[in-house]
């Protein structure tokens, strides 16, 4: 890992400086007066600094809401098929996410080359360089430090930038990151001997992780689950928002003799979402959805997958509409 500097005016330019040279740069936008979502962006000057979180997470870049698997069409006889093509997918540069985000394309990425690799996801991912932003402040939905993560964690970066005095402190940690500080080279300067942890925001635990799997393990008929979602509305907003959340449909855009395979973000908190064609649904009541999305989370993944599905961003509890807050869900059992 090397350290370097950098100013502000001088990030400006180097990022300015991928954008010219055919990177895409995503990066957090102030969207109306509250919002800050990531967004395309053709100058640094429309960058956000001063939020605490996007409202959506980074996922997109390798995983989209929708995209299409491949296009079909038929004639005399015949189907002709256009699959994906990796080479026209674009290079983009994820600036300006946080630790939590970064960390999220760990369990993803575990997900999606659980039995078999996702060529799609692989090659989105493989064109993605992520430049985290460290955090400087957190809110009281932030538990990033009660699931082994922090506002400075590196996991998943290939960049760290971390605000200190008139400029940031860069960590340069894989050779993806290196090759994006060659490119602009003279932005950068000497590392100044700043210490990180001088900048960093105050996370306190929330709670015992691993006390918290171990009593996951044995709740699988606790009474809990239905205390806990009795207003819980089914509606998917804490699935869509969150960066590790990779439960997917797949849906049938047909037009005549031609159409497309689309895969789009599903949510597990949905009533149709293991509702069979029989009309039997396994699980018929919000309580059951709302214990598989902790259950697969905490436990499931860690047992198979050796990854946790949460990164402690906060994401759900902002967006639930009846304040569902999955920090105190987790603390009370
Ligand atoms: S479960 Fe909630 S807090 Fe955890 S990563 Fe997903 S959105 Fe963030
Ligand atoms: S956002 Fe809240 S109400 Fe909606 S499904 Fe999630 S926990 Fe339930």
């Amino acid at each position: 890992m090397e350290k370097r500097f950098i100013s502000q005016p001088s990030l400006v330019r180097w990022l300015d400086k991928l954008n010219s040279e055919g990177k895409h740069l995503y990066a957090p936008v102030k969207k109306g007066s509250e919002r800050v979502d990531f967004g395309r962006i053709s100058s640094a000057d429309q960058i956000s600094f001063d939020h605490v979180q996007t409202t959506q997470s980074a996922k997109s870049v390798a995983f989209p809401r929708t995209e299409v698997l491949f296009s079909y069409q038929k004639e005399k006889g015949k189907v002709q098929l256009d699959n994906f093509d990796p080479e026209k997918m674009l290079s983009t540069v994820v600036f300006g996410l946080h630790p939590c985000d970064a960390a999220a394309f760990n369990p993803l990425t575990a997900i999606f080359s659980w039995d078999s690799r996702d060529e799609l996801y692989d090659a989105r991912l493989e064109r993605t360089f992520i430049v985290t932003l460290s955090c400087t402040k957190a809110d009281e939905s932030c538990f990033c430090t009660s699931v082994n993560g922090g506002p400075g964690n590196t996991a998943g970066s290939d960049i760290q930038l971390t605000p200190v005095k008139e400029g940031f402190l860069v960590e340069i940690l894989t050779e993806k990151g290196m090759t994006l500080v060659k490119a602009g080279e003279d932005c950068f300067e000497a590392d100044r001997g700043d210490v990180k942890e001088d900048y960093l925001a105050k996370l306190p635990l929330k709670f015992d992780v691993k006390a918290v799997q171990e009593r996951l393990n044995t709740a699988f008929d606790s009474p809990i689950w239905k205390k806990q979602s009795q207003r819980c509305l089914g509606c998917g907003a804490c699935a869509f928002v969150c960066p590790t959340c990779a439960c997917f449909d797949i849906q049938e855009d047909a037009h005549g003799s031609k159409g497309k395979r689309l895969r789009c973000w599903d949510s597990c908190g949905f009533a149709l979402f293991t509702l069979h064609t029989s009309g039997h649904n396994p699980r018929e009541v919000q309580a059951q959805r709302w214990r598989q999305r902790l259950l697969h989370k905490f436990s499931y993944m860690p047992e198979r997958l050796s990854v946790r599905g949460c990164t402690g961003c906060g994401r759900c509890s902002r967006a639930c509409p009846v304040d569902m807050n999955i920090s105190e869900h987790l603390s009370s059992i």
